[in-house]
């Protein structure tokens, strides 16, 4: 057996060791971490429902109901009400026939792909998606095209050279670690010129962009014609846990056939389905938190942009400081830390190397106040640090 101390050491050497903090409060703006109360600005619980008092009732009245577990599997005996009235609602918020529940985003991608593809066929994937998707990929053994970021010319040129197969092009539609969007309306053109599907992971525009927060399919104008396969997470601005995929009814019965992470696995408690059903309920009703939560977004670019820190071009909730070093990235957040602020240091694999960063993401539930605590403790960090 071969020693695994070396590799670790060498993840230390390289600024790559990843720690894990605990945490003694609920998810907000203020936290416990590790014993201390700091000042978050690295959730992705974008519009402040993980604490709502609503969704809490929902969940205490769901265990209440349902009990604490599931207790099996969708197809054996755990597909509750509760499950089946979700899927219901979320399947007319997301404007399609079908929608199913998963048990993570992780796991309903590697479910998709892997229902609708295997040996001779192709997924294409743009360079930043989300390891879920590529990990899906992999599992399907199709065969694995990725094209760099955004750059529809080299999509267009990979797909005209497919022999044979299905194809499907899977893409974030907020990328996770960068905030910008992709160009679904021209991805949708060239699939549709390639007759390949095209799947949207929605996990950061979900609740957030479009109308009602139906994410950023329906922030294009986009519908299901051109976007068949909709990815949308729960543990997100929904605040709660677990995932669905939405579209057709072939589709979703292909997937409760076929889809080995739909099937081979617990269902999610109900009572989490309840919690989500009534975030569900606050995400459409209340879009004056999309409205703070822009606000907040534009107050952030203005002041950071005034301090001369160099943004990305991102318009959503996730705006990161480019580090470059990883070890550049962890001497920033600690710096931010002993400022009592916490924005953890995002570092490869997670993003490509030499692009390590701060990920700083903001919510509904932050006040102008506590945005101007963030810009402040920057601008000593860039005075400081050179950020
Ligand atoms: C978080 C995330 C996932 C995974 O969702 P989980 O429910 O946390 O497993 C998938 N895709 C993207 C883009 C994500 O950011």
């Amino acid at each position: 057996m071969r020693p695994l101390e070396p590799e670790l050491e060498r993840r230390r050497a390289e600024h790559l060791y990843r720690r894990r903090r605990v945490l003694g409060s609920a998810q907000g703006p203020l936290l416990q971490m590790d014993g201390k109360s700091l000042l978050s600005f690295c959730s992705n619980d974008y519009l402040g429902l993980a604490n709502h008092p609503d969704v809490l009732a929902a969940l205490q009245r769901g265990a209440g109901q349902y009990g604490a577990g599931s207790g099996s599997a969708h197809l054996v005996s755990g597909h509750s009400a509760a499950h089946h009235a979700l899927e219901e609602e979320l399947a007319a918020f997301a404007g399609r026939p079908r929608a199913l529940l998963y048990s993570t985003g992780y796991r309903a991608n590697q479910g998709v792909i892997t229902a609708l593809l295997g040996r001779g066929d192709t997924l294409y994937q743009d360079r930043l998606n989300h390891a879920s998707l590529i990990d899906g990929g992999l599992l399907s053994r199709a065969e694995l095209k990725r094209y760099p970021h955004n750059d529809l010319a080299a999509l267009a040129a990979r797909m005209a050279c497919q022999s044979g197969g299905d194809a499907l092009v899977a893409v974030d539609g907020v990328f996770s670690m960068d905030g910008d969007l992709a160009p679904l309306p021209e991805l949708a053109r060239v699939c549709q010129e390639q007759q390949a599907w095209l799947m949207v992971d929605d996990a950061h525009g979900i609740g957030v962009l479009g109308r009602d927060g139906r994410g950023s399919v329906d922030h294009f104008g986009l519908d299901d014609q051109a976007v068949p396969i909709l990815m949308g997470t729960l543990g997100k601005a929904f605040g709660t846990f677990g995932a669905f995929v939405a579209g057709s009814e072939a589709l979703i019965e292909t997937l409760i056939q076929q889809s080995r992470s739909y099937i081979y696995t617990t269902a999610l408690p109900p009572a989490v389905a309840e919690a989500t059903r009534a975030s569900l309920r606050l995400v459409q009703a209340e879009g004056w938190r999309r409205d703070r939560l822009q606000q907040l977004i534009s107050r952030f670019r203005e002041g950071a942009a005034q301090l001369g820190l160099a943004l990305m071009a991102s318009e959503t909730a996730i705006q990161p400081i480019l580090a470059g070093s990883a070890e550049q990235a962890v001497a920033w957040s600690q710096a931010l830390e002993d400022q009592g602020l916490l924005v953890t240091a995002i570092r490869p694999p997670t993003v490509p190397e030499g692009s390590a960063r701060l990920r700083v993401t903001l919510s509904a539930s932050h006040t102008v106040d506590q945005l101007d605590r963030l810009l402040e403790a920057l601008g000593k960090l860039n005075r400081e640090m050179g950020v």
